[in-house]
């Protein structure tokens, strides 16, 4: 697709905290969204009932819904007591996304990956994207998540599938249910008298509105290699790295 058209979007996941901020952004500046999750809660834009890791569910939905981008940002929560469904979703139910991408002809998908796929539960300092995934995963949900994002940095190509991944670590703002609720009830038991570290400890926290924009502009920013410019030398050398 080139730059000029305008895509349509199905957001997976879209009744989620994440989700529901990017469809906001698309729906404020005039896109075409739908929402593909296993639970509705919002009526404001076409929805499918669906779970990604039946491909066929996937695949009607992007088909009715005319799509030519996916943003998959599904994931089960973190410290669920079953931890295989980690893999089901995050893997096989991936995996499922880009096979219904593919068979559909769909140009771009974008990817909520995290920023746990390279934690391993020691300090990690100036890490970036070259850095390899960690031999041995924190735990079931991020390496589930790193599994998830390799295969979609893999599809990159695949039948003219453009393929990114956002690693978010913290996310805050309206409509969270996992960290602030989790401090709340660390609050709640009396455990705010316990300090982590030596006060110099840093964590990266992303407003969610930020993230949910960020979303919206990595697909936009997927286009065919004939459709980009050339990076400007002076950039180039301003990163320290080949690109
Ligand atoms: P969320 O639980 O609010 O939203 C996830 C949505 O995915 C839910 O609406 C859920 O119903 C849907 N879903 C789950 N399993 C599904 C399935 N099998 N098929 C279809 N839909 C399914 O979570 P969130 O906080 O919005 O997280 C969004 C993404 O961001 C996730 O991929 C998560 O791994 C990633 N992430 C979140 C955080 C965070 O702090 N919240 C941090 C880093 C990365």
């Amino acid at each position: 697709m080139s730059t000029q058209q305008k895509d349509v979007y199905l957001v997976i996941g879209g009744s989620g905290f994440v989700g529901r901020h990017i469809v906001d952004h698309l729906l404020a500046r005039g896109d075409v969204v739908s929402v593909f999750d296993i639970v509705q809660r919002h009526h404001d834009v076409p929805f499918y009932a669906g779970d990604i890791t039946d491909e066929q569910q996937v695949l009607n939905a992007i088909r009715k819904s005319g799509t030519t981008c996916i943003i998959h940002t599904a994931s089960p929560p973190h410290g669920a007591k079953d931890p295989s469904i980690y893999h089901k979703v995050n893997v096989d139910g991936t995996r499922a996304v880009i096979d219904a991408a593919v068979a559909a002809g769909i140009s771009k998908l974008v990817y909520t990956s995290s920023a746990g796929v390279v934690f391993d539960g020691s300090d990690v300092i100036n890490l970036d994207e070259r850095s390899p995934y960690p031999e041995k995963p924190f735990d079931a949900y991020n390496d589930s998540k790193a599994k998830g994002e390799a295969l979609i940095l893999d599809a990159n190509g695949k039948g003219g599938l453009l393929t990114v991944a956002l690693r978010p670590a913290g996310i805050f703002g309206p409509g969270d249910r996992q960290m602030m609720v989790g401090l709340y009830q660390a609050y709640q038991r009396g455990q705010t008298h316990f300090q982590v570290g030596d006060n110099n400890n840093l964590f990266d926290y992303t407003y969610v509105g930020n993230l949910a924009q960020a979303h919206l502009l990595a697909a936009d920013k997927l286009v065919p290699p004939s459709d980009t410019k050339p990076i400007d030398p002076e950039l180039r050398s301003s990163l320290g790295y080949a690109l």
